[in-house]
């Protein structure tokens, strides 16, 4: 006998390839199956979505191919990773294949069968040895962290009755962390087998929450309870924890916005830390939202669970029993006594979209407005720079600031959104800018390899001794970027002392100075131990950190953030303001001691914009009430809803001419009506790496419309490749709910 599973692949939507290829089979294969079937002339991995013992009607049966192989040993993925699989392709416009096979490890697909049973072992084994001392310990010996405060407590507590996802509103300091911690012990002690995915929006924040919740956990469930998921860790590792996580050995998955496409068969917790930051939001392949895909998972996960306990109760004389004791009853009447999964959303900037989402109650907003510690958020300092000497970067009242603080053996942070040494070097005597051949931006100049680099496409040169376009010596840099502020800084405060004597010293953060393995946490180490006074980085220092001994913080071109046309620009600063103040004055008791008060200081050309007076106030609230009321008046997003159609070609003319062709080719089609199709536009850096870069936007007033009209669209999408407006198309990409237009 045969059957004929159906098997999703790896084909990129555009491919044409449908959703799954069906195989021959003589045993029959359980749906979530991994398996090696031929493509072509390669062998590939696929997922078994179907399994039917009849082949499909009009399939040539003597043309199918046979399943070359099965993962033995690996359980096949549940029905609910298949359902957010499916949702994700759906909603993003991508192939099934495609989706599902990128949530999966690379390494899967490369290693025989006979590699994989030998990582299984070694898995196995691994796991016996560190079972010993992986049983649950009564007495966690001070694994169980501080005493809660009282706004930790009572969010915990409407936490364990929530039935909606949770928007966690908590000021920068407040303890949203524990929060997340004591949340994560409830859920892995109701059942055997629960699973926590906690997500982060950038590698650099991992060492951190890695670190805490270790030491929280692993006296509790053993040292391999923990996996990270992100993407730099090796292949090897990569595989390694998504085993783990998917045999459901990792008790605790933390990981970046990849994570959430994980295998987790015991999930009941998802916690998505700085839920706001656009990090979430993939910007290739399937350009999914890992927050909006969290809240999916944890709807489907919960209604999974919800039926596999109406199935047990049906088919048990006796209520299923609590287990060992360990989860403690719930207060009555409440009805959470069935099973599911939760999903936090902690911020204290939350997303507009998560905030309007509480405001109508579809999520359940906690507040937790004060620091631990009860110390004070950071006071803001305005600098007019109307007002400061010509061509200052860092302002005279900022620098002396700065020298008192270090005097004082306090710490200081400055950020600037720019990496580098000059974002242009150019030539004042012909003109000519260090612009890259090879997309519409300039190289920047990076003074310490002395080279010019594309931070685009990449290309790289060293920096020409003269202007190449007229020979002229004196080529100088224009602008500022992270390098040049710290050498600046170094000369400014270079006879402040600190307390014990020695000279200050000024440190830089950013993607170039954590490039080498080990980088970011030799540095973030200096920061904490107190070496380093002054930190200058990109906004990947504004985020998350804990530094107990900064008492300032400076924006010093917040500005630039408000002249985007971007709408979401004020949303972006205010949070990215917010959020680098939250690293000042952590530490109440230092904070006290020092007979110091945290600050916040932000250079701007602008002072009397509204956004700052909420942010003195410390009034998100207010701002995002301001922000709502404004986006809702225009039909923005997420009173109204978005989607791009992107193309990239050879020439601007050409991606452009795709782009109104298959938007004309859109007419007639169901659901047009409730959209509306904008002309193509450039983007705004519009070539790269010599590719030609265009968009069209599409808005409709409703989510579901959208998706109807862009489900409808897609196929006729595909066709469009063959008109002669296609000549020159390189590719094209559908993005929904963009992040930026
Ligand atoms: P957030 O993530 O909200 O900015 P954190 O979770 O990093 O804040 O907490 C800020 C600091 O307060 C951390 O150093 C943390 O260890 C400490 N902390 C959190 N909760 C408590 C508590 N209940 N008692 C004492 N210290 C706490
Ligand atoms: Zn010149
Ligand atoms: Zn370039």
């Amino acid at each position: 006998m045969s059957f004929w599973p159906s098997v999703v692949v790896a084909t990129p939507a555009h491919s044409g390839v449908g959703a799954a290829l069906t195989y021959r089979s003589e045993l029959s294969l359980a749906p979530g199956t991994l398996v090696r079937v031929p493509l072509g002339a390669r062998e590939v991995l696929g997922v078994v979505w179907d399994c039917p013992s009849q082949a499909p009607a009009g399939l040539s049966e003597a043309q199918t191919r046979d399943v070359t192989g099965v993962l033995e040993g690996l359980p096949a993925l549940n029905a609910s990773w298949r359902q957010l699989v499916r949702f994700a392709a759906q909603y993003y416009q991508r192939s099934l294949g495609e989706v599902a096979l990128a949530a999966l490890p690379p390494q899967l697909r490369e290693l025989s069968s006979v590699q994989l049973a030998r990582r299984l072992r070694k898995r196995a084994l691994a796991a016996s040895t560190a079972g010993k001392d992986a049983l649950p310990q009564e007495d966690g010996g001070g694994a169980n962290g501080p005493d809660l405060s009282d706004e930790q407590r009572e969010s915990l507590l409407a936490l364990a009755r929530a039935q909606a996802p949770v928007l966690l509103f908590g000021a920068t300091g407040s303890g949203k962390t524990e929060v997340y911690l004591r949340a994560t012990l409830q859920a892995l002690q109701s059942h055997a087998d629960a699973q926590v995915l906690v997500m982060v929006p950038e590698i650099n924040l991992t060492p951190q929450l890695e670190a805490r919740f270790r030491e929280r956990f692993e006296p509790l469930f053993g040292t391999g309870a923990l996996v990270c998921l992100h993407s730099g860790m090796t292949p090897a590792q990569r595989l390694a924890g998504w085993l783990a996580a998917h045999t459901g050995s990792a008790r605790i998955v933390l990981g970046t916005r990849m994570a959430v496409l994980a295998s987790l068969p015991g999930l009941r917790l998802i916690v998505v830390d700085e839920e706001h930051d656009p990090s979430y939001k993939s910007q290739e392949g399937a350009r999914y939202s890992a927050r909006d895909l969290a809240v999916y998972r944890a709807k489907v996960e919960t209604e999974a669970l919800a039926a596999d306990a109406v199935a047990l109760s049906q088919a048990s004389p006796h209520p299923p029993s609590t287990g060992s004791g360990q989860a403690k009853p719930l207060p009555e009447g409440e009805g959470v006594h069935t099973p599911r999964c939760q999903v936090v959303l902690g911020s204290a900037t939350p997303s507009l979209e998560s905030w309007h989402a509480a405001d109508q109650g579809r999520y359940l907003r906690l507040s937790m407005p004060a620091r631990i510690g009860g110390g004070a958020l950071p006071r803001l300092r305005l600098v007019d720079m109307n007002h400061q000497p010509k061509g200052a970067v860092l302002s005279p009242p900022l620098v002396a600031a700065m020298a008192e603080r270090i005097a004082r053996g306090e710490q200081c942070m400055v950020l600037l959104n720019r990496r580098g040494y000059a974002p242009v070097l150019a030539c004042h005597d012909c003109g000519w800018k260090s612009g890259c051949p090879h997309c519409s931006a300039y190289r920047v100049f990076h003074k310490l390899d002395r080279t010019l680099r594309c931070h685009h496409c990449g290309f790289t040169e060293r920096v020409p001794r003269a202007c190449p376009d007229c020979g002229n010596l004196d080529i100088a840099p224009v602008g500022r970027g992270t390098e040049q502020v710290e050498e600046q800084l170094a000369g400014l405060l270079a006879d402040v002392k600190r307390p014990d004597g020695g000279p200050a010293r000024v440190a830089r953060m950013d993607a170039d100075s954590t490039r080498l393995k080990g980088s970011l946490e030799l540095q973030l180490a200096t920061m904490h131990s107190g070496e380093v006074d002054v930190l200058v980085g990109t906004q990947m220092i504004a985020k998350g950190h804990d530094f107990r001994r900064i008492t300032l913080v400076a924006a010093i071109n917040a500005d630039s953030g408000l002249f985007a046309s971007d709408y979401r620009a004020p949303e972006r600063l205010f949070a990215l303001l917010m959020q680098a103040g939250g690293r000042a004055g952590r530490d109440a008791s230092f904070v006290t001691a020092q007979g110091s008060a945290s600050e916040l200081w932000v250079q701007t050309w602008t002072p009397q914009h509204p956004l700052f007076a909420a942010l003195r106030a410390h009034d998100f609230p207010a701002f995002a009430a301001q922000q709502l009321a404004e986006r809702e008046s225009a039909g923005m997003p997420p009173f109204g809803h978005q989607a791009l159609l992107r193309a990239d070609a050879r020439t601007q003319q050409a991606a452009q001419a795709w782009l109104n062709a298959a938007a004309q080719a859109a007419d007639g089609l169901p659901h047009r009506t409730d959209v509306t199709l904008y002309p193509a536009v450039p983007l705004t850096i519009q070539r790269v790496a010599n590719v030609e870069r265009a968009q069209l936007l599409v808005e409709a007033a409703s989510r579901g419309a959208l998706q109807r009209f862009l489900s409808a669209w897609q196929p006729v999408m595909l066709a469009c490749r063959s008109l002669p407006e296609a000549r020159g198309l390189v590719r094209f990409a559908v993005d929904v709910d963009p992040l930026v237009i």
